[in-house]
């Protein structure tokens, strides 16, 4: 039996409207909505800031907004900032990260996403590391392709992370990597040789997420689930919010034999003080 972590992305950058309306959007909604997700097991949000409905921000006072409200709410949660790329300009996604958040992700390169390019070039990936590192943030790294690793290899190798890293893979993402689990095997292989200290977590898109889970809590990593990745808990029914989909996760931890890890152990297993 060990302790998972549950992490839950909340919101993300797709409009809600054609979408579903539990995803919350004002600052307001993001921090009820994150209480209860605490409440049902999540040690982790992974926080993007809206606009309004329709348009992600950048906006650092809302970033620090939602984590304050967080931090008085869900006492020791872990607040991590997104510093993703979609609708957002270069130059700010690093903006909040003054805030000292516990973590932010770090795309370490680019892929197709369904849309767009997701674009991460070296030198954008390279100063968002290094202002993690002056202000304390804990990089979580995305890895939406094989070569994403190395790319955080060759961070860690010139000293912009720590090599003791958490991962995360995502899988499931149209025009990116397919969810399959031979696949999240060849990533986590690859993951622990090129870093033997890494925690990991995976993260699967749209109906995938259940069985992503599935797999990363079989093969001794960490999970992620939420609306920003999801919006249903099955082909006919939308999901009534991010706790509902916690309290999934949470259940198929259990149901492996293993217990969701409280924020203190999480704390503990990703290295942040507790
Ligand atoms: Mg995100």
């Amino acid at each position: 039996m060990r302790p998972i972590i549950i992490s839950v992305a909340i919101t993300g950058s797709v409009p809600r409207k054609a979408n579903n309306p539990a995803v919350p959007i004002t600052p307001s909604e993001q921090i009820e909505s994150t209480h209860e997700a605490f409440g049902a097991g999540a040690a982790l949000v992974h926080i993007h800031v809206r606009h309004d409905d329709e348009t992600p921000s950048s906006d650092p006072e809302r970033f620090a907004q939602v984590q304050e409200g967080v931090r008085r709410h869900c006492p020791g949660m872990i607040i991590q900032f997104s510093t993703g790329g979609r609708g957002r300009a270069p130059a700010e996604r690093g903006s909040a990260l003054k805030f000292s958040p516990d973590m932010a992700s770090l795309s370490t390169g680019s892929v197709n996403f369904p849309t767009i390019v997701y674009e991460n070039q070296v030198p954008l990936v390279t100063e968002l590391a290094s202002t993690m590192m002056r202000f304390g943030v804990k990089p979580e790294i995305e890895i939406f392709d094989l070569s994403h690793l190395h790319g955080a290899r060759r961070l860690a190798d010139a000293g912009l992370i720590d090599a003791r890293a958490h991962l995360q893979y995502v899988l499931g993402i149209q025009n990116a990597m397919p969810a399959e689990r031979h696949l999240l095997e060849i990533l986590v292989e690859e993951g622990l040789r090129l870093f033997p200290e890494a925690t990991w977590a995976a993260a699967g898109i749209g109906r995938h997420q259940r069985p992503v889970s599935e797999w990363a809590i079989e093969l001794g990593g960490h999970v992620r689930t939420g609306l920003e990745d999801n919006i249903r808990v099955s082909s006919d029914r939308l999901a009534s919010s991010n706790a509902e989909l916690v309290s999934i996760a949470a259940g198929q931890i259990r149901a492996a034999g293993h217990r969701v890890a409280t924020p203190a152990e999480a704390r503990t297993l990703l290295r942040l003080p507790v």
